[in-house]
């Protein structure tokens, strides 16, 4: 994942290169985090020569719900944001997996920390992408002493920029602390998630996730893996986990745009189970390799193709 000051991005309207795309500092979003976001990623299947975006329509959709949630209103229509992370696809010529960032901010050079009255942009940029957390071995994971920001707080629900903050330092101290990853309990004491993924838990055969009332983000990696656990015929649960449930699951994972399905070693010291990936893991994170490049049969309008033909292009 690296800076590209070439690659083409959309700001204020236009397409152009990343380095052109830069704000004034008195930015309201700058100073009080009021920007939205959004994280999707593009797989390249060499295959077929083709960039697959994954489940486009849906990240846009939850932009426009942190936009409103947020007194945002964007300058581009849900179908119009799809438009633009397929033309930067095509404008850059990507072979790769990509990831893009759409984000609606408040770019009024405004001082007040307030929601109304204060004018709203829409930018993207795309990055190249591979792995966010090294899938290839299990997280060794720590419960945060940070406490996860909750619907009255920072609505976890609108994936406001500002509330990455609690993310930022739940994650430097569990990377600090010599682990992988941090899990978050909401202020209730239950477990919530990670700082920028979902998590999973299998106990007994029953696949359960926290609810969307626990201080979550609605993630759409989330949403895919329950409806591709329905699929598969398992038993889901979305209810309340207890932190020592996590100690003495059969599984644990944690899913997301950027960690995709990246499996739970250890919580707090504990090793999971036997230490080694579980097999309902092992084949939801297979379905969904799949589903990403439109191979899944019964999960292909997920994908949304952006080359209609490339012929030595
Ligand atoms: N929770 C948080 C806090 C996140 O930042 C992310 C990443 N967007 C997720 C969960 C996973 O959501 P999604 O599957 O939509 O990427």
């Amino acid at each position: 994942m690296s800076y590209a000051p070439e690659s083409i991005a959309y700001h204020q309207g236009e397409y152009k290169p990343l380095k052109d795309c830069n704000v004034n500092i008195m930015t309201h979003a700058l100073q009080y985090g009021t920007m939205v976001f959004g994280g999707l990623r593009g797989y390249y299947d060499a295959e077929s020569d083709n960039v697959y975006l994954f489940r486009p329509e849906d990240h846009m959709r939850r932009l426009h719900r942190s936009a409103h949630i947020m007194q945002m209103v964007p300058p581009l229509s849900e179908s119009k944001m799809v438009e633009v992370a397929l033309e930067i696809t095509r404008r850059n010529n990507y072979r790769c997996n990509v990831y893009y960032r759409p984000f609606v901010y408040k770019d009024a050079l405004q001082l007040s920390p307030r929601l109304h009255d204060v004018t709203d942009d829409f930018a993207m940029y795309s990055l190249v992408l591979d792995d966010y957390l090294d899938t290839s071995r299990g997280m060794r994971t720590v419960v945060s002493s940070w406490r996860r920001i909750d619907e009255n707080i920072i609505p976890t629900r609108a994936k406001v920029s500002g509330g990455y903050a609690n993310s930022a330092l739940a994650k430097s101290e569990a990377v600090q602390h010599g682990f992988d990853e941090a899990i978050f309990l909401d202020s209730r004491g239950f477990v919530s998630e990670g700082s920028a993924e979902n998590i999973f838990m299998v106990r007994d055969g029953v696949l359960i996730t926290p609810p969307v009332t626990a201080s979550v983000l609605e993630g759409i990696t989330r949403r895919s893996i329950l409806e591709l656990a329905r699929l598969e015929g398992m038993t889901v649960l979305e209810r309340d986990i207890a932190r020592t449930e996590l100690y003495i699951a059969d599984e644990l994972f944690f899913c997301g745009t950027g960690a995709q399905v990246a499996w739970i070693e250890e919580v707090d010291r504990r090793i999971i189970a036997d230490g080694q990936i579980g097999p309902i893991t092992r084949r939801l994170r297979d379905r969904f390799r799949q589903a990403v490049i439109g191979k899944d049969p019964e999960t292909r309008n997920w994908v949304r193709p952006v080359f209609e033909s490339r012929v030595n292009a």
